[in-house]
């Protein structure tokens, strides 16, 4: 079930669909897939097939007729109408726990903490601090699961990353870092679910792979037998495939010769976010690296998003039983080895954190839930505040968008008009002309993405001075600074 080239939704010729079934013609055909592959993973006759679309982006494409009265991928999928939200799912899964504690960004949750690991070299492979390596490694090591389901290099012209299920632990710290990738967990899915291979998984995900697990694992009986702990991975948004390809290509690695990446090379100087991109082609050339201060607005910006990212609202993977993040926190962002903040769900993963501070795996210190909500203050703005704008902005231009916990907001989207139209052009500018401009018209193609986000930039500058005005300390060594 490897990755097709072909256009997401587009149906081989002469087949017939019944349009009100299935995921291609209700979640893709209306630019609500996230790739995340879940409905090609447990469609019973593997009528869908995931596909590179030309826009970069990955989406089912449909390769069988379904059989009338299935509904099993729009059940599943994590931007179906009728699927259920983060809230009920976590309600379900963790809402029995007497401790449950609840906050209305991160969700139920038990426990917080912020550390790193100190067991190998999880912290210098980790994107933040290595924890959620360490947490996989001690449910393997325990044999609390059998294998992990996680993103590692990919093979063949698939794409450069794929999910697979690990149980070595060497391939499984191999795996550490951050893929902003597009990866389908479809395969990973059909291979927990297939019968006679009985086994438990810890599955690792972003909240949108997770959410549609557990819709999945709710449906299927097998799945919520074996997937016995699902962690998560607090997202901001995902770029697509033409994001890697553009960074590459900066670096001197055009698209067709790129064989791997690395977005998080930890630089250990400065600070926590003084990391480095670096491609490296197919003859083994190394692409030069670029320190992400160089690139961060491509990220800000939200320069090749997905779209179905700005209809998302969920910033910490709420159902998940453990979520890792980045500590972007002021006491903390000045260690450039890094450290993980963790959102602890699951009753039964306690004890394993305790055991591993008493044993010396790992270093970690409780805190309070309002600092992993500060931490994360950017994202939930994006993903919160402006979800209401951006519903009422793609209502307003006739565009389908999905049900969500919020709803379509004329006063919000009043207030923040200039950035939410801007990041919309943004992300179809970038998807769009990269095809016809890049890599063979670098320049002009950056030239022109950089004119279309200065209304961001100047934003961004006018945020700041209003800080720095209204707080003395900030004013003071401004002025020192001057
Ligand atoms: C697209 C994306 C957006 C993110 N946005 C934010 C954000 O806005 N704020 C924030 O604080 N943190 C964000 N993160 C999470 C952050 O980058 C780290 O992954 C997290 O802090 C865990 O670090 P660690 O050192 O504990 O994990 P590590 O020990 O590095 O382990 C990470 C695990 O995640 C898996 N993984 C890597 N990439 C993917 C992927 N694309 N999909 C599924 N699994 C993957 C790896 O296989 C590995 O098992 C994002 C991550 C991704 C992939
Ligand atoms: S899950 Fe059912 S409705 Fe969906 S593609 Fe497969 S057969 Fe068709
Ligand atoms: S389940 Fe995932 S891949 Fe399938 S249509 Fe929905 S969002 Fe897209
Ligand atoms: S923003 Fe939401 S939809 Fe987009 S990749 Fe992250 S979790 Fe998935």
């Amino acid at each position: 079930m490897g990755l097709k080239l072909g256009v997401g939704g587009v149906l081989p010729s002469g087949m017939k669909m019944d349009k009100s079934r299935q995921v291609v013609a209700d979640i893709v055909e209306r630019g609500l897939c996230c790739g995340c592959g879940i409905c090609a993973g447990v469609c019973p006759n593997r009528n869908l097939e995931m596909a590179l679309c030309g826009n970069g982006d990955i989406a089912p494409i449909l390769v069988g007729e379904c059989p009338s009265g299935c509904q099993l991928c729009m059940q599943v999928c994590p931007f179906g109408p009728q699927s259920k939200s983060e809230d009920r799912l976590a309600k379900t899964r963790f809402g029995c726990s007497e401790e449950a504690k609840f906050e209305k960004t991160v969700g139920l949750y038990l426990e917080s903490f912020v550390g790193y690991s100190l067991v190998s070299d999880h912290r210098a492979r980790g994107a933040s601090g290595g924890m959620a390596t360490w947490l996989l490694e001690s449910l393997v090591r325990r044999g609390l699961v059998d294998a992990v389901v996680c993103v590692g290099e990919g093979k063949g012209n698939d794409g450069l990353f794929e999910y697979k299920a690990v149980a070595d632990i060497e391939a499984l710290r191999g795996a550490a870092g951050s893929r902003y990738y597009p990866v389908s967990v479809a395969e990973a899915v059909a291979l927990m679910n297939e019968k006679f291979k009985e086994a438990r998984y810890a599955v690792v995900g972003l909240p949108c792979v997770l959410k549609g697990l557990h819709l999945a694992m709710e449906a299927l009986p097998r799945l919520r037998r074996r997937i016995v702990y699902t962690l998560g991975l607090t997202c901001g948004h995902m770029p697509n495939r033409l994001y890697t390809e553009y960074l590459a290509s900066i670096s001197g690695i055009p698209p067709g010769h790129l064989a791997s990446a690395k977005y998080r090379l930890k630089e250990n100087t400065g600070r926590a976010g003084n990391f480095k991109f670096q491609a490296v082609a197919k003859n083994g050339c190394v692409g030069v690296a670029i320190p992400f201060s160089k690139i961060s607005n491509i990220w800000s910006d939200g320069y090749f998003q997905v779209n179905a990212c700005n209809y998302c609202d969920d910033v910490f993977a709420e159902v998940a039983d453990a979520t890792f993040m980045d500590a972007w926190l002021p006491e903390y962002s000045h260690d450039p080895q890094g450290h993980s903040l963790i959102v602890v769900r699951h009753s039964a993963l306690i004890p394993i954190f305790d055991e591993g501070v008493r044993a010396g795996g790992c270093h970690l210190k409780s805190l309070p839930v309002s600092k992993i909500v500060e931490s994360q203050s950017g994202v939930i703005e994006n993903k919160r505040t402006l979800l209401g704008a951006r519903l009422h902005a793609a209502s307003k231009r006739g565009c389908h968008v999905p049900v969500k916990r919020s709803v379509p907001d004329a006063y919000t989207y009043r207030r923040f008009r200039r950035k939410v139209e801007t990041q919309f052009a943004i992300q179809e500018a970038s998807k769009g002309l990269w095809p016809i401009l890049g890599p063979r018209y670098l320049f002009a193609y950056r030239l022109y993405l950089w004119t279309l986000s200065l209304p961001l930039k100047l934003g961004r500058t006018s945020d700041r001075a209003l800080r720095v005005l209204k707080s003395p300390s900030l004013l003071l060594r401004f002025i020192r600074r001057v």
